[in-house]
């Protein structure tokens, strides 16, 4: 089935159906976290926001506490077939669980979270983020993918959202290796944003805006699958792996 976007009720509770049955490939336990929130917005024609993120734990192998958070909004806009935003991160974070579920050892807890209502104003991440809070999660840091599909120049560079110095160092470190051009921004629009208001080591990670290599799609109607880059996804997805299984295996 084709969805033409990722807006309304319907279409979403298929995305939900369609995430929970991955995630239960991999026998992992998906979870909905379903989340009612009056609006911020007195401009907003809606009393309240009702939604669900799709969420799982990939436990780790010694007894830990701790979790490293890696997440991406399944939603678009209205009209939009959303396949950079967030087709892109959703795929990603599904590749890296699925390859971190594989390594023998992992000292840490990884929650993946599949965030509703990113675009009608960090919603789903918001009510998450306050989920964590009041369930007292020790939370070693939140990583989110927005948008990882274009690279016209062909540097593979990607970005990082407002890193902790800790981060900074990490991503960059094997950056290195991969030859992977990384820059910092200060752009915060996005769910990351949601979990570094309550305290959290938050990062977001998305394409090259310094050099305006972005996607010139972004909320268009052709924002299709066949301008995804896909050479470009992968090599960002290794980066990222490569990350994660450091951040997850390391011993501190
Ligand atoms: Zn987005």
């Amino acid at each position: 089935m084709k969805l033409k976007s990722r807006f309304t009720k319907k279409d979403k509770a298929l995305v939900r159906k369609y995430l929970k049955d991955l995630i239960d490939n991999l026998d992992l336990k998906a979870k909905e976290h379903h989340f009612i929130v009056q609006k911020r917005n007195p401009n907003v024609p809606i009393d309240f926001y009702e939604g669900t993120n799709i969420y799982t734990t990939l436990y780790s192998t010694i007894e830990s506490d701790e979790y490293i958070v890696l997440s991406a909004h399944f939603d678009s806009v209205e009209n939009c077939t959303g396949a950079n935003d967030n087709a892109t991160g959703v795929a990603m974070i599904y590749s890296l669980l699925s390859n971190l579920k594989n390594l023998k050892v992992r000292n840490k807890n990884v929650m993946v979270i599949f965030f509703d209502d990113e675009e009608k104003g960090l919603i789903g991440s918001d009510a998450f983020a306050k989920m964590l809070k009041e369930g007292n999660y020790n939370i070693h840091s939140v990583h989110t993918v927005d948008q990882m599909g274009w690279d016209k120049d062909g540097d593979r560079a990607i970005e990082l959202e407002l890193p902790t110095d800790y981060l900074k160092k990490k991503y960059s470190e094997i950056a290195k290796i991969h030859n992977i051009p990384i820059h910092i921004s200060d752009v915060d629009y996005t769910d990351h944003k949601s979990f570094r208001n309550l305290g959290y080591n938050a990062i977001g990670l998305t394409e090259e805006y310094k050099n305006k290599d972005t996607t010139p799609h972004y909320h268009a109607p052709s924002d299709t699958y066949d301008t995804v880059d896909f050479d470009y996804l992968l090599s960002t997805s290794n980066l990222m792996y490569s990350t994660f299984k450091e951040l997850i295996t390391e011993i501190e």
